[in-house]
């Protein structure tokens, strides 16, 4: 995990990708063809540092804990989770409404 930037939460979903490139991937720091099954990590909804990931990495990394969701992250954070609950979902009202 070295090579990943700091984050406090992070999504996770199946990569769409199916260009013909070569990935590192950040957790096991080996090599990852883009056409094969992987998966997209974001850290705190940056798109712009998002990373190519094995599948079977990122279930391993979630299971120890690592790449916590959002949610798991506000659920650890007790005193400032309504707070920033409330603010999440004010910018996700904003986003609609644009
Ligand atoms: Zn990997």
């Amino acid at each position: 995990m070295a090579k990943q930037q700091p984050a406090r939460w992070w999504t996770v979903r199946r990569a769409q990708n199916r260009k013909p490139a070569t990935y590192r991937c950040p957790i096991c720091d080996r090599y990852l063809p883009a056409l094969s099954e992987h998966m997209l990590v974001v850290p705190e909804n940056d798109s712009s540092r998002r990373r190519h990931a094995h599948t079977k990495c990122v279930i391993a990394a979630r299971k120890a804990g690592r790449l916590p969701t959002q949610t798991e992250w506000l659920g650890s954070q007790p005193r400032e989770a309504g707070r920033l609950r409330s603010l999440i979902e004010r910018l996700r009202a904003d986003r609609r409404s644009r």
